[in-house]
């Protein structure tokens, strides 16, 4: 198997080519506007809120930073920030921004590669049956949902045959591995013979992509077989292509792919519970619409939207059992404190219903009147009688605490205490009380369910800080560049310095946007933010004076170790070893010394 490849399967060169062709103020000027200031240009953090610009591009050196939060990079490391994707990801992003052809298949390791090219595989044999004679029930389908001709060849549909082995057939015939199509779910191993059958039979195919557009499963809603009525009885609406090492469903909303950029711009996400909901939205306009994949919405869910937007309109089915899942919806999407708004389509209807059938204005209308949840809620609770009584009053305020405790101590949750406290007049301390009490019923597991909770940007240690102001120096003055690989001083990130080196050796110099695949963000600020503050071109001088440090550092570190050693060596009377340690502890005590004399 091939080892990870951080660059995901892209030349150098690829990847240098779509750098240079990236305009990085465009880019940028999409996640806040931008103002010209002398070779700058200024802007309104997109990293954390804030009033007064405290945001800068370097336009000719690519470089952004952040002066009010220390957040600082290239466009690639924005790119990853902004859009949650990965080194190779934001490169593909980058690419298809700047119309440079993506070369094919770049996936991180070959077994992957197989499931990936399973899932295509087996996608262009779907399409390809639907505009066969066999697809004619699916195109039927289609037709009698109304489906846009152009919007599903758009859109890309396919059809899987109402035989049980159509795609275990072809791919016999062409002679195919099976075990990719198995491993993520396309076949089923047949318990009583050898062999496997289809998953996917009898319906429309509906192609799941992740964020970052790479096609990672399958939806099937079911058609009815006409020609075997009672065989049909039993299969249900929705089949949904299982977990694989490719499709992780915690990590994908359906349609995210393509609703981001409406989102984006509409600045709020419209959440539905089907993949028909989505879809019939679109072809209706409402193009921020989005949704789980046949599991419930979760955190994870919730975090990936949050990278979008900071509005979530829930717009599940008219039912009883959309009312549950809509108050299932709420909890994960408070706690990436997001501004969380209920829609309800009338009784028994669903928005695919809804949107197909009403016309836009009204559509619009129900969805942009969406009520706040705690307003939606209390008015569910008073419509059944709830506050009527002291008891429905204690229970509305239990039913309504899983998403205050959501909130913790933020600016929302103190608001939402606030009104809470009103609503039932009682005050806010006793229902803090209650809160706490709850919670602290409910358990801790709540806290390590807390997958989303993004890692804290402290401070980085003095032996990284040291390494990465050598880094800085270097990208700024290419002419450093033998140098200071030669002194091999460089430990933790030997990888951005071994790429730094053969870079300039071939080029002359090298743009620090290829380091964003070898440094951590909190490391790419740290340089930023360095290469931004030289006012003169780093000299030999300046970066002895760093090799210097590291050097001492890495002695102070290489004695503290020695000192441990010898603890040990000396509890187990084990005399020789005790004198080689003192014997390599004198050493390393002489060469400090040396080195600070030759300053
Ligand atoms: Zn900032």
């Amino acid at each position: 198997m091939r080892s990870y490849n951080p660059k995901g399967g892209f030349s150098k060169d690829f990847i240098e080519r779509v750098i240079e062709s990236t305009d990085t103020i465009a880019i940028i000027g999409r996640y806040t506007s931008l103002k010209k200031a002398g070779k700058n240009f200024k802007g309104l953090c997109p990293f954390h809120q804030e009033k007064t610009p405290s945001f800068s591009v370097d336009p000719d050196r690519g470089l952004f930073y952040c002066f009010g939060c220390g957040k600082g990079g290239n466009i690639v490391s924005f790119i990853m920030e902004k859009e949650g994707l990965s080194f190779p990801e934001a490169i593909e992003f980058l690419a298809r921004e700047a119309g440079i052809p993506i070369p094919r298949r770049r996936v991180i390791s070959s077994e992957n590669e197989a499931l990936q090219n399973a899932v295509e595989t087996a996608y262009d044999f779907y399409r390809r049956n639907l505009q066969s004679p066999q697809g004619k029930q699916g195109l039927e389908y289609l037709k009698s949902r109304e489906v846009d001709e152009k919007f599903a060849r758009n859109f890309g549909f396919g059809w899987a045959p109402f035989q049980w082995d159509s795609l275990a057939s072809f791919i016999e015939r062409k002679g195919l591995d099976a075990k990719p199509f198995f491993k993520v779910g396309l076949l089923i191993q047949h318990k009583e013979r050898k062999g496997f059958y289809d998953r996917f039979r009898g319906g429309i195919i509906i192609p799941i992509r992740n964020t970052a557009e790479r096609l990672v499963g399958f939806a099937l809603r079911s058609i009815p077989d006409k020609s075997n009525p009672d065989e049909d009885k039993n299969r249900p609406k929705y089949i949904n292509s299982p977990e694989s090492a490719i499709y992780h469903k915690s990590d994908v909303l359906f349609g995210l792919d393509r609703a981001r950029k409406h989102i984006r711009k509409m600045g709020y996400a419209i959440l539905v519970e089907g993949y028909f909901d989505v879809l019939s939205l679109w072809a209706a306009g409402f193009e921020n619409a989005v949704a789980s994949c046949g599991t419930a919405f979760t955190r994870s869910h919730a975090n990936l939207l949050a990278r979008f937007t900071d509005t979530v309109v829930v717009f599940y089915d008219g039912d009883e059992a959309g009312l549950k899942a809509t108050y299932r919806a709420i909890e994960p999407l408070l706690k990436q404190e997001m501004l969380v708004k209920i829609s309800r389509p009338p009784k028994n209807l669903d928005p695919d219903n809804v949107a197909r059938q009403w016309d836009k204005e009204k559509t619009a209308e129900l969805i942009e009147n969406a009520r706040d949840w705690f307003d939606f809620s209390s008015e569910v609770a008073r419509e059944s009688g709830l506050f009527d009584s002291v008891e429905g009053k204690f229970r509305f305020a239990d039913r309504i605490a899983p998403y205050i405790i959501a909130l913790g101590d933020s600016l929302l949750g103190s608001l939402y205490t606030k009104r809470l406290a009103k609503l039932l007049d009682v005050s806010k301390d006793q229902i803090i009380g209650r809160m706490k009490k709850i919670s602290k019923k409910s358990g801790n597991i709540r806290q390590e369910q807390n997958i989303s909770a993004k890692p804290k940007s402290d401070e980085l240690p003095k032996d990284a800080r040291l390494e990465l102001d050598l880094i800085a120096r270097v990208l700024s003055n290419p002419m450093l560049a033998e140098f200071v690989h030669s002194a091999d001083v460089i430990v933790l990130y030997k990888g951005a310095m071994e790429k730094i080196n053969s870079t300039i050796m071939e080029k002359g110099e090298c743009s620090p946007g290829l380091l964003a695949e070898y440094l951590e963000p909190r490391a790419m600020s740290y340089i930023t933010k360095s290469i931004l503050d030289f006012s003169e071109i780093p000299t030999r001088a300046d970066v002895d004076t760093v090799i210097l440090s590291i050097k001492k550092i890495n002695i102070d570190r290489k004695l503290k170790d020695l000192q441990n050693e010898l603890i040990s060596a000396r509890e187990k009377n084990d005399t020789k070893k005790v004198n080689d340690i003192l014997e390599k502890i004198s050493k390393l005590k002489r060469e400090k010394i040396e080195l600070s004399n030759s300053t």
